[in-house]
């Protein structure tokens, strides 16, 4: 090992290891320590996103799918499969092979770009130094110029509901079930409640789904997430909303949930499995010495400014460890930022346009603001409305739930957001999101040739709507 590096990254997740790629790529002496084992105990890079979340939950997304989809739409086109059968421990084994494939591919690239991989714990001290515990407890003191914290977050436990592992779960074990169970209870109809309870619902399950919250979906926009409740209500999804749970017991394979309902009213609900998924804390227990000068916000995630840099000279944090989304993609391009601000350039990472997707059938995907926020925000804007059952392509897939909402400033026509539930509503809204980096209008994108017939040209017909130009639907605004 050498007596200094320039750069000790700590934690292996999207935001460490794309931070270690890109300071190696920049010619700086990397390291990389992770403390995360797999089942056999054997130390794996990726973090969450690839052993226990982005990664995994898309895997199980795409086959229940896939499973639903030849069960009950494939008539639809005419296509008669006869008693259609899943086999759910090969479905969760497929999933495990994609996840080594991919962690193994991590320790590939690390290796290709030069990075030191160290499995074990890294603790931050003061000076620029990180004491490095590996998995037989050895303690080694490595010497450094900079540190990139990246140790993301972890599941938030309630005391009413305390995850066993086997009858009350976590977002990790509902990736981990062998049987589909018949009665699925979810705390939190958030992203992962959606998500999972969605996997779980196409391949059987009952799925009850007791949010606290009386608005569903509050951080997306209103029309679209009402649009979405309509949509997975009537996938079989039961949400009762304002429901707070109170307590629950477990009895033999059971678990007996009591809650409180929208009315008041004390229910009770009986469950084979309950998933805890309501939202997830910064990872930080046993990370700081107490004078390594590196600051907690009041949320307790690490303070870090703009830049990602932390309160002590030399200390970054990057990735879910810090305030702003848990996404994956946020935490990687925050470790670019890191990397090349080290190396020296003036990278800065833009936080206004980062795409957020919930991978549901539909998918639901927004970036920039929604109505509300403009609205709150006393900002004027056009809107412009393109509903998928007015789209041939979306037609032809039998996929016609949906719509793409455009917003732009009144004044300048700049696009200020797009917000979308249907068919590959993730990979639509990335356009837009290209198309807000480099600053374009809502009849720049008007202006632009879409290939016919394709899902897209929902998303030129929402941008030629914003200024009453819209072709295959009545335009709500008349204009030359
Ligand atoms: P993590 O991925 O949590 O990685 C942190 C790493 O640091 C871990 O490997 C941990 O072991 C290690 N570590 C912690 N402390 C130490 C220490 N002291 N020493 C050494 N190592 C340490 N986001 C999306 O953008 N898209 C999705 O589709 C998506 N789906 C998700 C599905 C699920 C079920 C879950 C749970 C999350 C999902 N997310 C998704 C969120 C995404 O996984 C996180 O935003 C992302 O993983 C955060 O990256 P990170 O690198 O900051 O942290
Ligand atoms: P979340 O914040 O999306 O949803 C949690 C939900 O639980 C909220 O609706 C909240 O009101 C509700 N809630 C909180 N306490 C409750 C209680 N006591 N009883 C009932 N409901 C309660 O969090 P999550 O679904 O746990 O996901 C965590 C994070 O992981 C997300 O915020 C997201 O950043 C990330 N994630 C992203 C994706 C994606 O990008 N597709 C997928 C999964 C997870």
């Amino acid at each position: 090992m050498p007596d200094k590096y320039d750069v000790i990254v700590v934690g292996a997740g999207p935001a460490g290891y794309v931070a270690a790629i890109r300071a190696a790529q920049l010619g700086l002496k990397t390291a990389c320590i992770e403390k995360w084992t797999n089942a056999e105990g054997k130390g794996v890079n990726g973090g969450t996103c690839l052993n226990v979340g982005c990664i995994p939950s898309k895997a199980l997304l795409d086959s229940s799918h896939k499973y639903h989809e030849t069960k009950t739409d494939l008539t639809n086109h005419g296509i008669n499969v006869g008693d259609v059968d899943i086999d759910v421990k090969a479905m969760i084994g497929r999933k495990g092979k994609i996840v080594k494939q991919l962690t193994d591919g991590i320790a590939g690239l690390f290796k290709s770009n030069g990075v030191t991989s160290l499995f074990g714990t890294g603790k931050i001290l003061a000076g620029r130094q990180v004491e490095y515990t590996d998995h037989e407890g050895n303690k080694q003191i490595l010497a450094t110029d900079n540190i990139i914290i990246a140790t993301g977050s972890q599941p938030i436990d309630i005391p009413v509901a305390p995850v066993n592992g086997n009858t009350i779960i976590d977002s990790t074990g509902a990736l981990e079930l062998t049987e589909t169970p018949k009665r699925l209870g979810v705390i939190g109809a958030g992203v992962i409640g959606l998500e999972l309870g969605s996997v779980w619902n196409r391949l059987g399950s009952n799925v009850v789904l007791l949010e606290a919250m009386d608005d569903f979906l509050a951080m997306m926009d209103r029309q679209i997430s009402k649009e979405a409740k309509k949509v997975f209500t009537k996938q079989g999804l039961d949400m009762r909303l304002s429901c707070r749970v109170t307590a629950s017991e477990v009895k033999g394979n059971e678990v007996v949930v009591t809650y409180q309902n929208s009315e008041g009213k004390e229910k009770q609900e009986v469950f084979d499995k309950l998933i805890v998924c309501v939202g997830r804390r910064p990872h930080t227990e046993g990370l700081l010495a107490p004078d390594c000068g590196v600051n907690l916000d009041e949320r307790g995630f690490i303070f870090v400014n703009d830049q990602c840099a932390t309160n002590a000279p030399g200390v970054w944090a990057v990735g879910d460890v810090v305030r702003g989304p848990m996404l994956a993609h946020k935490g990687s391009e925050e470790g670019v930022m890191v990397a090349e601000r080290i190396a020296g350039q003036k990278t800065q990472m833009n936080y206004d346009i980062i795409p957020n997707v919930i991978y549901t059938h539909p998918e639901i995907a927004a970036v920039g603001k929604t109505e509300e926020q403009l609205k709150q925000a006393g900002e004027s804007y056009n809107l412009g409305i393109f509903p998928f059952i007015a789209s041939g392509r979306a037609l032809a897939a039998d996929e016609t739930d949906g719509m793409v909402k455009m917003i732009a400033d009144a004044k300048t026509d700049r696009i200020l957001g797009c917000h979308i539930i249907g068919p590959s509503a993730a990979d639509l809204v990335q356009q837009v999101a290209i198309a807000m980096e480099f600053g374009s209008t809502a009849e720049d994108i008007g202006m632009t040739v879409f290939g016919h017939p394709t899902l897209s040209e929902a998303v030129h017909e929402a941008a030629l709507a914003v200024n009453g130009h819209a072709i295959h639907i009545p335009n709500r605004k008349k204009r030359k």
